[in-house]
C-alpha cells in the first residue's frame, strides 16, 4: 500500500497551515486542511512580513495579492521619545537589495495575509479547507495515519500520509506526540491597540511606517497599516497592572495627551520563547507555533512559521527531506532566529542609564555608518545568513 493514496492533512488553518496546503497543491499533492472554528481568526496579531517570506510568496503566486492589502515600509526608525522626541536612527532598508528582490517589510495583517492564502487555496482546490473541524486525535499506523476529527456532524477518522500540526501554540498535536517543549529566556508582555486612521504626524513630528519609540514607560513599536496605526508596547509582566498595561496611558505618552486618538483592539499578551525538541515523530509533523513560540517583538514569528510550511511543501514526501528539513528549521530557530529574537528583546528593554546610553551611541552611529545599518537591516529582516 503506498501512503500516496491518501491526502496529506493538516491542522489548523492559520497563516502557516494556510501557506504549507497552498505549497502542496501546487505540486498537485491531495491535501486537507481542517480548522476547529468555524471561521478563520480574526484577532489582529502579526503586522509585519518580512523579506524571504514576501519571496515565498511571490513563489505560492500570492504576493500580488498581499501587496495589494499591505504597506510597504522602505525603513525603520528608532525614536527618543521623552519631552524632546529626537529621532536617534533611520534605517533604510533598500540597502538589502543586492540579496533580496523585496527589500522592505509588507505590513500587512495576519487576517488579510490568512485571507489570500484562504482563496487561493480554495482556487486550486474548493473543499481543501473544511472549517469547523477539530482533530481530536491520531494514530501513527507506519504507512499512514488515521487522523481522528470532530465536528460538521459526527466524528470520522480519515486516513492521512502524513499529518502536519499546524495548530499553535498550544498544539493538540504536539500534547498527543508528548513532545518536550523547552522554554528558553525571553517572555515579551504587551499590549496592542489600533487607531483607525493612518496618522502621519505623531507629537508634532513626521513619523516613518515603522518606527520603535523609547518612552517613559518602556518601548513601543509604532507601525502604519494600510488604513490604521497599530501600537505595540512592551510592559512588565511582573508589574505593570495600573499605568503601563492601561491602554490610556500608552495613548497618552505615545500620542500625545491631548490627541483625542480613540483606541481600538486593545489587547494584552505574554509570549513565552519555546521550541519543541524534536518536529517529527513518524509520520507526524510539526511547525509554526505548534513547534516554536518566539518573541513577537522581533517580527519574526508568523515569518519562520511560514517559511516552515514553504519549506515542508517542498520536502514531502521525500523521507530523506523531510529528516532534513527538521533538522534545518529546528536548528535555525534554535539558534539564529531565537538568538536574534532575545538580543532585540534585550535592545529594546534595557533600562539603566549605561544600557540607554549604550543604545543610544549604537543607534546614532548607524547613521553614520551604512555598513553598520545594512547589517542591522539584514539582521531585523531574516536575512542575515545572505551577507
Ligand atoms: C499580538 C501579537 C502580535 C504578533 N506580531 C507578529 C509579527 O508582527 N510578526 C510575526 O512574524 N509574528 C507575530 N506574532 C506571532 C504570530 O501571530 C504567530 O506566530 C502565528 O499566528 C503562528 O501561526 P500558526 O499558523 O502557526 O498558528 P495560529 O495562527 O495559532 O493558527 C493555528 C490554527 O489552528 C487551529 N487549531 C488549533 N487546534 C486545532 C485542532 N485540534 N484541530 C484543528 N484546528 C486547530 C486554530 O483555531 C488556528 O486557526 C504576533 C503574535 C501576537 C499575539
Amino acid at each position: 500500500m503506498t501512503t500516496d493514496r491518501y491526502p496529506i492533512v493538516v491542522a489548523g488553518a492559520g497563516p502557516v497551515g494556510l501557506a504549507l496546503a497552498l505549497g502542496l497543491l501546487r505540486q498537485g499533492f491531495a491535501v486537507l486542511v481542517f480548522e476547529r472554528r468555524t471561521r478563520l481568526a480574526t484577532d489582529p496579531r502579526a503586522t509585519t512580513i518580512q523579506p524571504p517570506v514576501l519571496e515565498a510568496l511571490a513563489d505560492l503566486g500570492v504576493l500580488g495579492a498581499v501587496d495589494a492589502r499591505g504597506r510597504r515600509v522602505t525603513s525603520l526608525q528608532y525614536w527618543d521619545w521623552g519631552s524632546e522626541r529626537e529621532l536617534l536612527a533611520n534605517v533604510p532598508l533598500n540597502a538589502m537589495r543586492d540579496v533580496s528582490a523585496y527589500p522592505w517589510r509588507l505590513h500587512c495583517t495576519q487576517p488579510d495575509l490568512c485571507a489570500v492564502l484562504h482563496e487561493a487555496v480554495e482556487r486550486e482546490l474548493p473543499g481543501t479547507v473544511q472549517l469547523g473541524s477539530r482533530v481530536s486525535g491520531f494514530i501513527d499506523r507506519g504507512d499512514y495515519v488515521e487522523v481522528q476529527v470532530e465536528g460538521g456532524g459526527r466524528p470520522r477518522t480519515v486516513r492521512a500520509s502524513w499529518l502536519c500540526g499546524a495548530d499553535g501554540a498550544q498544539s493538540a498535536v504536539r500534547k498527543r506526540l508528548d513532545t518536550p517543549v523547552r522554554q528558553l529566556a525571553g517572555v515579551d508582555t504587551f499590549l496592542t491597540c489600533e487607531v483607525a486612521t493612518p496618522m502621519h504626524q505623531l507629537r508634532g513630528v513626521e513619523i516613518g511606517d515603522a518606527a520603535f519609540l523609547f518612552t517613559a514607560l518602556g518601548p513601543a513599536l509604532f507601525m502604519r497599516m494600510a488604513d490604521c496605526v497599530r501600537v505595540l508596547m512592551l510592559v512588565d509582566p511582573e508589574e505593570g497592572t495600573a499605568s503601563t498595561r492601561d491602554p490610556e496611558a500608552v495613548a497618552r505618552i505615545v500620542f500625545g495627551a491631548d490627541s483625542g486618538v480613540e483606541l481600538r483592539n486593545r489587547a494584552v499578551y505574554t509570549v513565552q520563547q519555546q521550541v519543541a525538541t524534536t518536529w517529527r515523530q513518524g509520520r507526524v509533523l510539526l511547525l509554526g507555533d505548534a513547534a516554536h513560540a518566539t518573541l513577537p517583538v522581533s517580527g519574526t514569528a508568523m515569518n519562520t512559521g511560514i517559511l516552515d510550511g514553504f519549506l515542508l511543501a517542498q520536502a514531502l514526501p521525500h523521507e530523506a527531506r523531510v529528516e532534513q528539513w527538521e533538522r534545518e528549521r529546528r536548528t535555525e530557530l534554535e539558534g539564529r532566529v531565537d538568538a536574534n529574537a532575545l538580543a532585540a528583546h534585550r535592545f529594546l528593554t534595557a533600562d539603566g542609564w549605561i544600557a540607554r546610553k549604550n543604545r543610544r551611541d549604537y543607534l546614532t552611529a548607524l547613521g553614520r555608518n551604512p555598513t553598520a545599518a545594512r547589517a542591522h537591516a539584514l539582521r531585523a529582516s531574516l536575512l542575515e545568513d545572505r551577507t
